[in-house]
Formats: C-alpha cells, structure tokens, sequence
C-alpha cells in the first residue's frame, strides 16, 4: 500500500516538473513515507531523519514526512525532529503540490493529516486522466504494479493501528479501477495487485451509496473478472483478503481465471479461537480451515501464505500451542510472523496481561523454524517441475540472470542470453532453497 501511496505522491510531483533522482544529495525534496503497523517501523523513520539533519546542514532541501507515523504522531513529530519541514497524512496525498510549494514560498512548516473522504478519493474516469506512466515509476519495477482499491478499514481488530492511521473503508468505484489498471498495463505493467486492507468487502459502502447493485458473487469477485479481461494483463493479484468476509465464491473464481494463478494470502494471526476472539478476527479455527478447504477444492495445489501475531496479551503456552499446530497442519507455503507490538490507541495496547519480550521472541523463532523444515519439503517437490513464471527483475549483480515469480508465487532464478522483462515463459525446475528456486527455460 505504501509503495503505491509513493507512486501516486511521484505522479503529483511529475505534474509539478519534478523528476525522480537516485540519490538524496541531488534532491530538492525527499518524501519518507512512513509505516505505523509495529513500532520497529517508526524506529526506522527517526533514524533516518537523524542522517537526513546532517544532509540539511550542506544542502537546501525540503524533507516530508507522510503516511501513517505521521498521521498517528502529528505534530509531536516536528518536536521530535527538527529536520521535518511537511507532515502528510496517507489520506491527504492530493495535497502534496500544495503544501511543497506553500514551505518553498514561505519557509513555513506544513501540515495535512486526517482522513480521507469519499471525495477526496482518485476518480478516474478514462485512461488519460490517469498520471502514473512509465517515467514516474522509482525505477524499481515496472512489470508488477500495485492499485488501491480500498482505502481505510472498519474492522478494528484489538491489536491493530489501521483504522486509527487510514480511517474508514471507502472503496475506488469499478470504473476508476479498470482504467488505472488499463493504465498501468498500457505502460508496461504486466502483473497488477490490487491493494485493500479487506478487499473481500470491497464495494459494501457503493452498495450501500447505491452506486452499485448487489450481484450473484459481490462486488469484489465481479471487480476482479472485469479487470482481469484487460488485454495485456498476465496476472491479477490481491492483497490482504481477510477470512471473515472471504466467500466460497472468490474460492472458486481461482478455478476459472487462470490470471488470478494460483496464491492467495490469507491472514489468520492465531491457532486459538480464545485469542482469535480477543483480537476481533470474527472467525474461529474451524472456519479458517473451511476457507482453506474451499480454496484447495478448487485448485488442489495453490499456494496458501499467512500473517501470525506471537506473544498477543494473554497468550499462553496453551494458546501459542494451538499456533503451532495450525501451521504444522496448514501446509503454508509462506508465513509472515510477528511478535506482538503494543499500538497507542488500540484496545490490546490498554490489555493487562502484556507477554514478556523474551517469551515473544522464543515463540516467533520456534514457529518460524517449523516453516522452515515445511518449507523444504515443499522446495525440494518443485525440482523436476514445469513452471509459468513472470519475469520482473533483471540482476545487477549477475550478468544474463533474470528474476520471475511462479504462478505459485515462488521467486525462481533463470539464466538467458536475451531479454526476458515482461514475459511469461515455462521453466523446469532444477535446484534453489526456500528464498528462490532456480530454473532452466523450456
Ligand atoms: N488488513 C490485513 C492486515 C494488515 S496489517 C488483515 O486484516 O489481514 C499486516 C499484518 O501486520 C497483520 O496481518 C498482522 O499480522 C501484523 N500486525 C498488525 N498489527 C500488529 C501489531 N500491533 N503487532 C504485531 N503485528 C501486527
Ligand atoms: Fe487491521 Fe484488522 Fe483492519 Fe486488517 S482487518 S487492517 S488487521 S483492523
């Protein structure tokens, strides 16, 4: 979600005739655009405004600070750091020309924070109202490419900081969607994931607005067959599907729509319907593994990754054991796993039985070493296999060696002699480990 926030803040700045530099020396301006999710990620930020002072001293440069530690801290943060000159908050992007060009006239610190409203959201109707082409790109990668679809979330699950830091569920209408995406695929863009932080509701609000009607499938499961019709597109993705709202439909929509491949994140947090409760994830274990049923019902081999919180307050032994298990019995292919990190302003934060640092710790490099050993397992079954794989990155490190992404969302490395940027080719599987496989082309 940040990296699109960035791209659209770079599509702002292009209009205004800035243009992207590798190296903060020979910028006028430099954006750090911020994560609030675990207090690590707010560490990182102080840091780098610590080595973006010194930069201030030789150099006239004006720093922003923009998404959700600035919305969460506020002013509090021009107090902790001199060096911030614009605070922007993640739903007051569009304001970013505004406010650079009020600091350069006036030398004056600029703040914007606070949500979104529906009419703050981008409304694009065509193609060419759309800025983001090729050029405004970081230069990172141009065939994978990311769209909001959904911004805020009303879930307010006890851990969480989201819907204090982006504020409500508000949805992009379908039109706007198709022609970014149409956009992006015109330039370039091969592989799209759209970006919600519970897109299995997209669309609730325009139901309730009336800008759209109630269908078969839902909003979601009919944004995701339009989009996918685009020519040009390989693959659709989509991220973060929450279980409660997810449908036996989106399930099966994997069957028919082979762009959409075959991964899908899948966020549980706990193995133990005590703390799943305690959390607000609305599901218990059983439903959980009812999704995945229907999931591996309808394309036996896709690849299932997770979120897991360890060390949530109250989890006991008894609770991280159930953790366990679930990942010994999931069969994910990935994990993403967390030690609990207290949000000011969530409910958790305020909970009594906070879990020791220590215990944390144990719990997280334990469930971790259980992926591990399930994950060689499944590493070493892809040796042998015919894959599809999406090239995205060339290696600056490597001569001819070329980066993709199986359709099973694996990393997979492949030598050639000519450019392979931007297609889908088969491979055969034939070494690698659980952070990329290697490959031959068929
Ligand atoms: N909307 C997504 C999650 C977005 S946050 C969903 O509901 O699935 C991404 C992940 O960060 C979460 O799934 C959770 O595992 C982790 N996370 C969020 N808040 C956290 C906290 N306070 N401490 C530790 N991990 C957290
Ligand atoms: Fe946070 Fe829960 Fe919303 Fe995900 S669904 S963003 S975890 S409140």
């Amino acid at each position: 979600m940040n990296v699109a926030d960035s791209e659209r803040m770079l599509s702002l700045m292009k209009l205004e005739h800035y243009k992207w530099v590798n190296n903060p020396d020979d910028a006028d301006l430099i954006i750090l655009n911020t994560c609030h999710i675990r207090e690590k990620a707010k560490h990182k930020v102080m840091s780098r405004l610590g080595v973006l002072k010194q930069l201030k001293t030789h150099k006239a440069v004006t720093i922003a600070v923009s998404g959700c530690v600035a919305q969460a801290e506020g002013k509090k943060l021009l107090e902790q750091s001199s060096a911030i000159d614009i605070l922007l908050g993640p739903g007051k992007i569009q304001e970013l020309p505004r406010l650079v060009a009020e600091f350069n006239a006036t030398q004056k610190k600029q703040i914007a924070i606070g949500f979104a409203k529906k009419s703050d959201t981008l409304v694009v109707e065509t193609e060419d109202e759309f800025p983001i082409t090729p050029e405004t790109l970081t230069g990172k990668n141009e065939v994978t490419r990311y769209v909001n679809i959904q911004q805020g979330c009303d879930n307010f699950c006890t851990f969480c900081v989201v819907p204090f830091t982006r504020g409500r569920e508000i949805s992009e209408k379908p039109a706007s969607i198709i022609a970014q995406v149409a956009a992006l695929v015109a330039g370039g863009a091969k592989e799209i994931t759209l970006l919600g932080q519970n897109v299995n509701s997209y669309g609730s609000d325009l139901l309730e607005s009336g800008v759209l009607v109630n269908t078969h499938d839902g909003p979601f499961v009919d944004l995701l067959r339009a989009v996918a019709q685009i020519e040009g597109l390989s693959r659709l993705r989509f991220t973060t599907s929450n279980p409660h709202d997810f449908t036996p439909a989106l399930a099966k929509l994997f069957a028919s729509e082979a762009k959409l491949g075959k991964y899908i994140h899948l966020p549980v947090q706990s193995g133990s319907d005590r703390i799943l409760a305690a959390m607000k994830r609305k599901v218990t274990q059983e439903e959980y593994f009812e999704r995945l049923a229907w999931l591996r019902t309808a394309v036996p081999d896709i690849s299932i990754s997770t979120d897991l919180i360890v060390g949530f307050p109250g989890e006991t032994e008894e609770d991280f054991e159930q953790t366990y298990e679930l990942v010994r019995k999931a069969n994910y292919s990935f994990i993403f796993s967390f030690a609990y990190s207290p949000r000011k302003g969530t409910a958790a934060a305020r909970f009594l039985e906070q879990v020791p640092n220590e215990v944390k710790f144990r719990r997280l490099a334990a469930l971790n070493s259980l992926q591990d050993g399930i994950s060689l397992v499944q590493v070493e079954a892809e040796y042998g296999q015919e894959r599809s794989v999406l090239f995205h990155y060339k290696s600056k490190k490597e001569e001819n060696v070329y980066y993709g992404k199986t359709e099973h969302f694996r990393l997979i490395k492949v030598p050639a002699s000519r450019n392979l940027l931007g297609l889908e080719l088969p491979v055969r599987v034939d070494g690698g480990n659980k952070t990329a496989l290697t490959a031959q082309l068929i």
